[in-house]
């Protein structure tokens, strides 16, 4: 996620995440680059819904119990905070979102978040990187 948001600057970048588990403890098996339809315009993302209905069918079709558990996308201003565009856009309230902020088209840091309906707000997803084995 972190390289596809480095090579998409000055765009963002975006895509799917690709995982298993419930509540708290969920991991990911999957990253799915998607095209973003905004590219264009600057600090804005539209996933190609082309590729998240080829990945649905996909994990449908394999029988995995793998879902689609979020998306991530960059911010090209080394913000890794949702703007006030991703709270308008945060339909999908079981959906991660997570946030990667380049800068200078260097990544400098990446955050998890998910909207909290009561709150209308997102709230921090805490992140971990599995130790390599
Ligand atoms: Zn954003």
């Amino acid at each position: 996620m972190v390289d596809a948001a480095e090579a998409a600057f000055p765009a963002e970048a975006c895509g799917l995440i690709i995982g298993r588990g419930k509540g708290q403890l969920i991991r990911v098996t999957r990253v799915v680059p998607a095209e973003n339809l905004l590219a264009e315009t600057p600090d804005r993302f539209e996933l190609d819904p082309a590729t998240r209905i080829a990945v649905e069918k996909d994990l449908r079709d394999s029988g995995t119990k793998d879902r689609i558990i979020g998306h991530y996308h960059s911010h090209t201003d080394g913000t890794a905070e949702p703007s006030a565009t991703d709270r308008a856009m945060a339909f999908e309230p079981e959906m991660a979102w997570l946030i990667v902020g380049v800068l200078d088209g260097q990544a400098i840091q990446t955050l998890g978040h998910r909207m909290d309906e009561k709150r209308g707000n997102f709230r921090p997803v805490p992140l971990r990187t599995p130790k390599a084995k």
